[in-house]
């Protein structure tokens, strides 16, 4: 049977770690959906649709992965999708914790759903989105860090 996998998160805004992760996840699943959670409370710099936007953008030829964005609860998200794998990235231990509460919740509102972890590339352990929006608002060069294309809206929000 075909198994579905989502990759949820804020994607905001993606980065080279994060299309890391989904190229080598891409190889293990049918399908996945990347599901950028769209929650109003969450203070964001990029919209839920422009997050999308940057997201396909910056995939090119992973032809079984689409995107969608999201409100409310991911192991609901899954369900409605069909999917039973999650997909999260671990770079360093300071990510277990909230990642293995978060899995076992899931779990438990949802018990067919298994969380598979995808151990970040040595390349982009110390990335993050909220890393590249510091350092690029500071005027910083964030190019080995995002795509292209994250990289132009970027820097129109600074001209902003
Ligand atoms: P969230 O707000 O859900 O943590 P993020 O967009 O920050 O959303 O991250 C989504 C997922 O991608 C998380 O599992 C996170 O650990 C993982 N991730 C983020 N950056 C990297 C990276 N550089 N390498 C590997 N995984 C990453």
């Amino acid at each position: 049977m075909p198994v579905t996998a989502i990759y949820p998160g804020s994607f905001d805004p993606i980065t080279k770690g994060h299309v890391d992760v989904i190229t080598r996840a891409s190889r293990l699943f049918d399908h996945i959906i990347m599901a950028v959670a769209a929650n109003p409370q969450k203070d964001t710099l990029f919209e839920p649709l422009k997050r999308v936007q940057l997201i396909r953008e910056s995939l090119g030829p992973l032809t079984n992965v689409t995107v969608e964005s999201f409100e409310g609860l991911t192991a609901e998200f899954a369900k409605q999708h069909g999917a039973t794998v999650i997909i999260r990235g671990l770079r360093a231990i300071s990510d277990f914790e909230f990642e293995f509460q978060m899995s076992q919740m899931n779990k438990t509102l949802y018990p067919e759903l298994e969380t598979i972890f995808v151990m970040a590339n040595l390349e982009y352990t110390f990335l993050s989105s909220s890393m590249v929006k510091e350092v690029a608002v500071l005027g910083g060069d964030v190019s080995p860090l995002v795509p292209k294309t994250v990289q132009t809206a970027l820097k129109q929000i600074k001209k902003q």
